[in-house]
């Protein structure tokens, strides 16, 4: 394929911003994984799918989309995301890599609201492929078939969202492991979930930044004993959006070259 090596992955960063009101050049939070056989999305924030479409992705590779918790910042773009699949369906008459599309939403109302909403839409979004909803709980949620480059995502619940003993997490972190590496993504978490979330060694972590300070989830990695190849600031707060300039001088000197701060329309290989 055009610019592949089979063993590569690309992240590909389709919004970079937390819940934060309409903010120029950024929206709430999506990364989406490449491979040859697939993409996966982590999240879907507003204009995910549109974003993705302008970058030259091609949404009928969609083999799974996983979302970490159901705030608006996370599942906003999930309505327009499905409508897009269906769309270029009809337009370029082609279908969809997966025969049936999942979707791993931790508030299976939420994901029924969606397909609610879907089917007053054109023809009743009627789709000559199929759609299923599954929870997110903890363990390994999809683990992908030939021609999918070894995928496997897990899921491991965090504490950004209060939780009762008896009812299930609404909250999670995600573990990926593709083309033989490890990548790690925080959705959004509280800062003493990272010692049990992620792993001790991983190619990629990405972590957000809506709720914490740069210096305290270096200090927190370090105390942790967490050793990640690269890091990548995903979901940034105001702080960081009114000054990246601040931020990667602030993270160069609390980290060192490895630590990156997310961007709209950034990509990775790795
Ligand atoms: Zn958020």
């Amino acid at each position: 394929m055009d610019g592949y090596k089979t063993d590569e992955v690309k992240i590909h960063i389709l919004g970079s911003c937390s819940g934060t009101e309409p903010y120029e050049g950024r929206h709430h939070t999506s990364v989406l994984l490449e491979i040859p056989g697939g993409i996966y999305w982590l999240d879907a924030g507003e204009c995910c799918a549109y974003t993705a479409y302008l970058m030259g992705i091609d949404l009928l590779k969609t083999r799974g989309i996983f979302i970490s918790h159901c705030h608006m910042d996370h599942i906003g773009g999930l309505g327009n995301l499905l409508w897009n699949i269906r769309k270029l369906t009809v337009v370029e008459r082609r279908l969809p890599l997966a025969e049936t599309i999942p979707v791993y939403v931790p508030w299976p109302e939420s994901y029924q609201a969606v397909m609610d909403l879907l089917e007053h839409t054109e023809d009743n979004f009627f789709c000559r492929y199929a759609h299923a909803g599954y929870p997110v709980q903890d363990g390994l949620l999809y683990r992908g078939t030939q021609g999918e480059s070894g995928i496997a995502v897990e899921a491991v619940h965090n504490h950004h969202l209060r939780h009762e003993e008896g009812t299930p997490w609404r909250s999670f972190s995600f573990r990926v492991q593709v083309c033989g590496k490890n990548i790690f993504y925080s959705g959004d978490t509280q800062r003493e979930d990272l010692e049990y979330t992620v792993p001790e060694r991983c190619d990629l972590l990405m972590i957000e930044t809506g709720h914490h300070q740069i210096a305290e989830i270096c200090e927190s990695l370090r105390r942790f004993g967490k050793r990640p190849g690269k890091l990548l600031f995903i979901h940034h707060g105001v702080k960081i959006l009114n000054n990246p300039e601040w931020a990667r001088e602030e993270l160069k000197s609390r980290w060192g070259p490895e630590g990156m701060i997310a961007q709209d329309r950034m990509t990775l290989v790795l």
